[in-house]
């Protein structure tokens, strides 16, 4: 039989039996409209949406009540981007973001400069990592929303959000952050952290996907946006829609498992992910590990394995579901921009694999992998004319290609 492997987590998770078994009634008998205040099939769907919103809350050591549910965080990102630019453009038109953000970020942010709105993308270090100072000398009068990620959805790297947070205080602008990768994985305190707008979402802390949520701070300062909806004034007014129960529920469980075995998981997996690492080490040389060696997610992994292609050991490998920096998300040859913006060449960025651990693979699953990405590493090299040039003590910089 052959096996398949789950190892892309970064991409999305399984939902975790136990947060299936407790959404199933709400798809069934439990079918009620949270917003029917009139009778119990209404009252029992708001009681549920509500303990999930604490659930949620708490896992981020928020207020239920700063929780604004989503489609997702690519949502969320567009609503606080949007929203906050459309909410103060009295105040101003100048947002501050990276380079190295998702896509949902960075896009929002090209829409609003479509719209006259500023945006400064700041560039970030060899390791992925953004620098509070820059941060601080790139804020203008105009700007109204800082908006920078918690961890790196392909390098794992973890920012320096507190120290964001501070500046932000001090200057009084508001403090968005795409937690996506962070939140269920590494403590998320949003007060600690200086936060007042923060994107999650269910699908990648073993929850379902389609629902996510916007943490929206309701003092010191109190963060509004502009509703991206109109109609039965859901959430607050901020985000109109019939709530999707079941959803919902299965988002709330998710945290709660999460809080409660975040801290195991996390070194079970770290522990994993590091036997991953030093087996490849040991076993091929020209490995690189891209994004920061400490400051990284715990169940992440993105190494480059020089002379051959990302896509190539893909194929190679297609009984384990992995990702590569390479351009098949897209329809360009573009490799990742992600490891372009830390200087990764382009030759080792389309290298490069994310291995994205999680809670259900085991050791034996990862020496499975461990194998797998040897053998076929050593094969594709063998096949490979400029690893055997390189082996031969040429200097590739040196080679005069012919044209034709
Ligand atoms: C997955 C992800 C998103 C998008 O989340 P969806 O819920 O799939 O829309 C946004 N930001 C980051 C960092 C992500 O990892």
């Amino acid at each position: 039989m052959k096996r398949h492997i789950y190892m892309d987590s970064h991409s999305t998770t399984p939902v975790d039996p136990r947060v299936l078994e407790t959404m199933l009634p709400y798809f069934t008998e439990k079918f009620g409209n949270a917003a029917s205040r009139n009778h119990a099939f209404g009252f029992e769907a708001e009681d549920a949406v509500e303990t999930a919103r604490k659930q949620i809350a708490q896992l981020i050591h928020a207020d239920p009540k700063e929780i604004i549910f989503t489609s997702g965080a690519t949502e969320s990102d567009n609503l606080a981007l949007k929203g906050v630019a459309e909410m103060y453009r009295e105040k101003g038109d100048h947002i501050i973001t990276t380079t190295t953000e998702h896509r949902a970020v960075i896009d929002s942010a090209k829409a609003l400069e479509k719209r006259g709105h500023a945006v400064t993308y700041l560039s970030v270090d060899k390791d992925g990592l953004v620098n509070p100072d820059d941060v601080r000398n790139a804020i203008t009068d105009k700007t109204i929303l800082i908006s920078i990620m918690l961890a790196n959805n392909e390098i794992g790297t973890i920012n320096p959000i507190a120290e964001i947070g501070k500046i932000a205080k001090e200057k009084g602008i508001l403090f968005h952050c795409d937690a996506t990768q962070g939140v269920g994985k590494i403590p998320v305190d949003v007060s600690a952290l200086g936060v007042d707008l923060m994107s999650f979402s269910a699908h990648k802390i073993y929850g379902p996907k389609g629902i996510g949520a916007l943490y929206l701070r309701r003092k010191a300062p109190r963060a509004r946006v502009t509703p991206m909806l109109d109609g039965g004034g859901h959430e607050r007014g901020f985000r109109s829609g019939t709530l999707p129960v079941p959803l919902i529920v299965g988002f709330g469980k998710a945290c709660e498992i999460c809080e409660h075995e975040m801290e195991s998981e996390a070194t079970r997996l770290s522990a994993l992910r590091d036997r991953l690492h030093a087996g490849i080490t040991k076993a091929l040389d020209e490995v690189y590990l891209n994004g920061h060696p400490t400051r990284r997610l715990p169940h992440n992994l993105n190494i480059s394995f020089a002379y051959v292609e990302g896509e190539a050991m893909l194929m190679g490998i297609n009984d384990i579901a992995l990702s590569s920096g390479s351009a098949c998300t897209s329809a360009t040859l573009e490799p990742s921009y992600v490891l372009r913006a830390l200087g990764v060449g382009s030759d080792l960025a389309h290298s490069s694999i994310r291995f994205g651990l999680g809670r259900f693979n085991t050791e034996e699953e990862v020496d499975y992998v461990l194998g797998r990405v040897i053998e076929t590493v050593n094969r594709l090299r063998e096949m490979s004319p400029l690893y055997e040039m390189a082996k031969e003590g040429i200097d590739l910089k040196t080679v005069q290609w012919a044209a034709n």
